[in-house]
């Protein structure tokens, strides 16, 4: 009897499979049996039952010609050994398959053992070195030992193929994990990589594992330097399936003790724990932070992958390190280190994130500029200018701009986005009516505004920035305090005003500007007690451009600093004139703008003027207007006395019409208070506002001061105010702004005035 015939009479027909159950084979060797014979199948199969070979069964996969074969291995890639007859459908069918296995399905662990019933079907040695194949057999070889010994040496080789394989992928997918972690933006996205990494390597879905971050040392925080205490509370910086909604949370948050109870040793033993039933690995950082990542494991790890993970974890610790520069560096690129606000790029893209999520809302950008912040550094110091900028930045950060982007955009501009119902004008100018306190003092400020509505034009954020900057230019130009909303009339406008400036300048360095001088009068006696030096400025094509309108753009643009000095020497050149020509006891009232005022130079440059041209100190008085107070008391009393040190005068202009009128006056040692005109039209034409004129000009005279009304332009005006007891008029009633030669001629002919 020939020895597989042995075996025959034993064989059960239902173990005979030519597909293993699904999962039978998760955990055993695959062995594919191809041959024409059936009786080798059972022969082998039974031969072989039972038999575990590295502690993992033999599951049987069938196939019973060279194309049945390929078909199967087409679908089953795992397949340790291939016991394969050489002759079936034709006398090299079996060597055919060989090429397709290696070449075509490039399955190159798989071992392949040959078997043929007549030895002289052997193969070529070229055959076997080209094909890799194992083992040659004869089939009646197919006894147990034999069989166990020849697929034990199989299936040895194949697995130490996988696990050579298995690495080979593991420190390719290492690398490009680092690769990859390296772009990562911050520690929550880098701590989900890590998840979803180790996941990958242990084969198992990303699903219940966390993330836990802890601060290691107490380092020294570059940007606040301020230094980390010891967190003794890990917060957990990522997580996946069922513990996904733990983000954020402290670790004893989660309700596994066991997890807390591996993580907490992991951080504190600084190693990685392996049990049969998770992992939790330890990412060492030089950086104050240590992660470890906890893996609910359903099947031990396989020794490969522990090497692996050791390698991960390693490079995944220095991984983090250079996450957290990175974080550190765009920290830097993104944020501004002073107010500890978003900076004007972050601003930018963040809108356009906004935005790209939903781009139908109702958003509204707003830029937020102190007025006369320049000033404010210059006076009182860029430390103090630092303190009431994190002041503002605070203010902005509250509760009513929740739900809105706060940004530093540039020095004294802020940068607010949100919700076109929230981000309105007056919401923004309440959050700046209560004084700011600086190292215990009270600091008012203004602000100008510029908005820009998010349309179908500008749906961007760089966009929308510049349409709030033309709009905040616009609300600049009409002084401070001022609002505006873009719009393409506002576009235009602003580039007018950008020509205007142009002009501007080339009228001053081409000598377009002129004085022209207006007479102030006693009330009581209409004697000429002064006249006030009126800018003027003719363009070439001979039109007038009037003060109101380019003296905003000159300051602004700090031409007014140049151009104030020019025209101070001018008209204290004029006022010498005007005493040479006999005419005594007039003042050369000059107009002084804030920017002016503020240079630490102005009182030299005063005391130049008066030098160069001969003027007396009594000869000048120097008209501000209360915007100066947002100087600061102490700068702007110290000046003021010096001035008055000197004997020159002081004016407050357009009294009454500035952000902080009756609190400071006592408080300036000013000589004279100029009513504003709109005060003194309403006097004869029963409009709100008459009786201000009236309190102005009690409350100068209570605190000592002369009071001059401004715009007189009737008998009834100038008579009411006299009968109101008010020092001194001006206005079109008496004698509008002239030139210095018609003002000789206008002082000649009057009556009484001694020349
Ligand atoms: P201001 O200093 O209050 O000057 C008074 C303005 O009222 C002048 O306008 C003057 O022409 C005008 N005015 C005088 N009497 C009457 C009147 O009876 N009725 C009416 N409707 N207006 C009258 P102007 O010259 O157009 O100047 C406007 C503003 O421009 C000035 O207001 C001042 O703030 C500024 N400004 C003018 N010249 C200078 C200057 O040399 N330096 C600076 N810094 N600002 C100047
Ligand atoms: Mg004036
Ligand atoms: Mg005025």
């Amino acid at each position: 009897m020939r020895e597989q015939d042995v075996f025959l009479s034993f064989i059960d027909d239902s173990e005979t499979l030519s597909h293993p159950p699904s999962g039978a084979h998760q955990r055993s060797w695959l062995v594919l049996i191809v041959d024409d014979d059936r009786d080798v199948h059972e022969t082998t199969e039974f031969a072989l039952s039972g038999v575990l070979i590295k502690d993992r069964p033999l599951t049987f996969l069938h196939a019973y010609s060279g194309a049945e074969a390929l078909d199967l291995l087409r679908r089953e890639s795992t397949i340790a050994v291939i016991l394969l007859d050489v002759v079936m459908e034709t006398d090299d069918a079996g060597l055919r398959i060989i090429h397709a296995i290696r070449e075509e399905l490039g399955l190159v662990n798989t071992r392949i053992i040959l078997r043929t019933g007549q030895p002289g079907y052997a193969p070529e040695i070229e055959t076997i070195s080209r094909y890799d194949i194992n083992d040659y057999k004869t089939k009646n070889e197919l006894v147990r030992h034999k069989l166990y010994t020849t697929l034990t040496t199989a299936i040895r080789c194949y697995d130490q193929l996988c696990q050579l394989d298995a690495s080979r992928r593991g420190l390719a997918q290492i690398i490009a994990a680092s690769n990859q972690f390296i772009l990562e933006q911050g520690l929550q996205t880098f701590a989900e990589g890590v998840i979803i990494q180790i996941a990958a390597f242990a084969g198992i879905e990303p699903d219940g594992l966390v993330c836990v971050s802890a601060h290691s040392a107490t380092p020294t925080d570059e940007l606040t330097n301020e230094s980390t205490p010891v967190d003794s509370h890990p917060v957990i910086t990522a997580a996946t399936g069922r513990y996904r909604h733990l983000i954020q949370h402290r670790l004893e948050e989660i309700d596994d003790p066991r997890i807390i109870d591996h993580l907490s040793r992991c951080l504190q033993e600084r190693h990685n724990l392996l049990d049969e039933r998770s992992l939790t690995l330890f990412f060492s950082g030089h950086d104050g932070y240590d992660l470890a990542a906890f893996v609910d494991s359903s099947q031990p790890l396989r020794e490969v992958d522990q090497h692996l993970l050791e390698v991960f974890c390693v490079n995944i610790a220095l991984c983090a390190d250079n996450v957290a520069l990175v974080s550190r560096l765009r920290n830097y690129a993104f944020v501004d280190s002073l107010v500890n606000l978003p900076n004007r790029n972050a601003f930018i893209s963040s809108i356009d994130q906004r935005l790209q999520e939903d781009a139908s809302q109702k958003s509204v950008i707003a830029l937020v500029d102190v007025d006369q912040f320049a000033e404010i550094n210059d006076l009182l110091g860029h430390h103090y200018g630092d303190q009431l900028l994190c002041a503002i930045a605070r203010r902005l950060a509250q509760e009513k701009f929740n739900h809105c982007l706060i940004a530093r955009i540039s020095g004294d501009q802020f940068g607010v986005f949100g919700d076109a119902r929230r981000v309105r004008p007056e919401m923004l100018q309440s959050a700046f009516t209560t004084p700011f306190d600086i190292n215990g003092a009270e600091h008012r400020l203004s602000v100008s505004m510029g908005f820009a509505r998010v349309d179908p034009a500008s749906q961007r954020g760089d966009e929308l920035l510049k349409d709030a900057s033309i709009a905040l230019k616009h609300a600049k130009s009409g002084g401070f305090g001022q609002v505006a909303y873009y719009s393409d009339q506002v576009r235009v406008e602003t580039r007018e005003r950008t020509r205007l400036l142009h002009d501007l300048r080339r009228a001053f360095d081409h000598e377009h500007l002129f004085l022209v001088y207006q007479p102030q009068l006693s009330l009581q006696d209409r004697t000429v007690v002064g006249v006030e030096a009126l800018l003027r400025w003719r363009t070439e094509s001979g039109c007038f451009i009037p003060p109101d309108q380019f003296i905003p753009v000159a300051e602004q643009s700090g031409l007014i600093v140049g151009i104030g000095y020019w025209l101070l020497r001018v008209a204290l050149h004029d006022a010498v004139r005007l005493r040479n020509a006999g005419y005594r006891g007039i003042r050369m009232a000059v107009n002084v703008s804030a920017v002016q005022f503020r240079q630490p130079t102005f009182l030299d440059m005063v005391e130049e003027a008066l030098r160069d041209t001969g003027a007396g100190p009594d000869d000048l008085e120097l008209e501000i207007t209360e915007s100066v107070a947002a100087l600061g008391f102490d700068y702007v009393g110290n000046v003021l006395r010096q001035l008055k040190n000197w004997g020159i005068r002081v004016a407050i202009d357009d009294f009454g019409t500035g952000f902080s009128s009756l609190s400071y006056l006592d408080r300036l040692p000013a000589d004279r208070l100029k009513i504003d005109r709109s005060f003194v039209s309403a006097l004869d034409s029963q409009q709100p506002g008459a009786r201000i004129a009236e309190i102005v000009i009690t409350l100068g005279r209570k605190l000592g001061m002369n009071v001059l009304a401004e715009g007189v332009e009737t008998a009834l005006q100038a008579d009411m105010l006299s009968q109101l007891a008010c020092n001194d008029a001006q206005g079109y009633y008496f004698g509008k702004p002239m030139p210095l030669e018609d003002l000789l001629h206008w002082l000649h002919a009057r009556p009484g005035v001694s020349s």
